[in-house]
């Protein structure tokens, strides 16, 4: 029995671990390499492992750096089951066939810029890492398993998952193995989220294990109180009403955008949204928050008050959701007056780059900015305080008030994480992926301090998993 790390090690993306019991081999998640060092080349390059020989894989949640290469594990030979939970399922639906059509379109720019301009101009690949019809096949493999039930997945390995708290569907990986009369038991933590954060449930622990693997993004951060993030939000709003101006929110499809519309549901009355016009302007997060509003049986206790109470998901009577071009379009005749949700999270593409064309020059607008704006986005851009930014070409000068509202994370800072591992118990050598140098010594610095074995992983480490087992 044993383990070895194979992506997500020393990075953040990429989350990739191969588990190997009694001869057979499951993989914990295979997601897309996303941003760094050509990240386009990496993917394309051959697993260490035959995909074919693989025999199942456990997905801990949608995110597309954990999920993102399954469909090239399918295209490369693999026809195993793939097993996660049902909200889990739904919203990778969304987000492979999101990747999958960004891909296609990305071959098809690649091959006109090759027709017109040869092999010399031409960056990228002729042909999409994978396509829409891969990324459905892939969705067939998939194998629901609810929360809390343990499920025999593989001769001598038996699978239960656990809430993670990070996005719907989002789990815990808890794995009993047994070979040759030696049984060991280790924890995947996948993404954990904050704990005390709308919507979803806290991570939930409750167990003992002899290893973990944990992620540590985060892992020497501490986020801002969500009662201050939350104060300010509604301060936002109230200062912007009185500017007339129009208030813009780029928003991840799949956590974010559901979050935000359920903080403006919550605080209604108290932040007078009532006086404002609000849009959801991104099909795909209108696809993500059904999933959102259709699983209720996985909020929190103060989330199904809330449903129980308006009979419905967001309590919203002024939200308008804009499937069409047309209805996004219709937006700009609005000079004031619409709180407008839209993608991308960074502003690197989709129809917020369309509201910024027509609002950042002005004064009275507000735009907020509620997640992480990685170097060399449009957002990032804006956060910096550019004085002008380019968008389509076309130079903008930056009027607008721009806001960062931290404490919206959907990963858990270094005090969740800790509160997390408490609870697994066991004292479990820990190791550490899914992060940056900082944040993975961070942790492993504040586990070693409270007498955990922790260590950060390294690319290609194995960890014999027979020798920390009992009889
Ligand atoms: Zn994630």
């Amino acid at each position: 029995m044993h383990l070895q790390f194979y992506g997500a090690a020393g990075e953040v993306t990429g989350s990739c671990h191969i588990l190997t019991v009694r001869g057979r081999t499951l993989l914990l998640d295979c997601g897309l390499i996303q941003g760094g060092d050509q990240p386009d080349i990496r993917n394309r390059q051959p697993f260490p492992f035959d995909a074919a020989a693989i025999d199942a894989v456990v997905l801990s949640h949608a995110h597309i750096d954990h999920c993102g290469r399954l469909p090239l594990l399918r295209k490369r030979g693999f026809r195993g089951p793939i097993y996660a939970t049902p909200a889990c399922r739904d919203l990778a639906r969304i987000l492979l066939a999101d990747s999958a059509f960004m891909a296609e379109r990305e071959a098809e720019r690649y091959r006109r810029r090759q027709a017109e301009h040869g092999n010399r101009q031409a960056r990228g690949f002729p042909d999409p890492l994978f396509t829409r019809v891969d990324a459905d096949e892939t969705i067939q493999q998939f194998k629901p398993v609810a929360y809390g039930h343990a499920t025999e997945i593989l001769p001598g390995v038996t699978l239960t998952c656990r809430d993670a708290g990070h996005i719907l569907g989002s789990a815990s990986v808890w794995l009993q193995l047994e070979e040759e009369g030696i049984r060991s038991r280790i924890v995947f933590s996948g993404d954990v989220g904050q704990y005390d954060s709308p919507i979803l449930r806290d991570p939930e622990g409750n167990g003992a294990a002899d290893v973990v693997v944990m992620e540590s993004t985060y892992g020497n951060r501490r986020h801002r109180e969500r009662s201050d993030t939350l104060r300010e939000f509604g301060e936002i709003l109230r200062a912007a009403r009185a500017g007339g101006g129009n208030v813009l929110i780029p928003a991840f499809a799949v956590g974010r955008s559901q979050e935000v519309l359920y903080e403006l549901a919550s605080h209604f009355d108290d932040w007078r949204v009532g006086d404002w016009q609000v849009f959801l302007d991104s099909p795909m997060a209108i696809e993500a928050s059904e999933i959102y509003w259709k699983h209720p049986e996985l909020y929190d206790a103060e989330a199904s008050v809330a449903r129980r109470d308006a009979g419905r998901m967001p309590a919203l009577p002024n939200l308008k959701l804009c499937r069409s071009a047309e209805e996004s379009m219709a937006i700009n005749l609005l000079r004031g007056g619409a709180i407008i949700v839209a993608g991308s999270g960074m502003c690197s593409g989709g129809r917020i780059v369309h509201h910024l064309k027509h609002n950042i020059t002005k004064r009275e607008c507000d735009l907020i900015f509620t997640g992480f704006q990685a170097v060399g986005t449009l957002g990032r851009a804006i956060v910096d305080g550019r004085e002008h930014v380019r968008i389509h070409g076309e130079k903008f000068k930056v009027n607008a008030r721009i806001h960062t509202l931290g404490g919206f994370s959907a990963h858990g800072d270094q005090e969740d994480l800790l509160r997390w591992h408490a609870g697994v118990g066991g004292k479990p050598h820990t190791y550490l992926v899914h992060g940056e140098t900082e944040g993975a010594s961070g942790l492993s610095e504040a586990l070693r301090a409270r007498g955990i074995q922790a260590d950060v992983a390294k690319p290609a480490q194995k960890v014999d998993l027979t020798s920390c087992g009992r009889r």
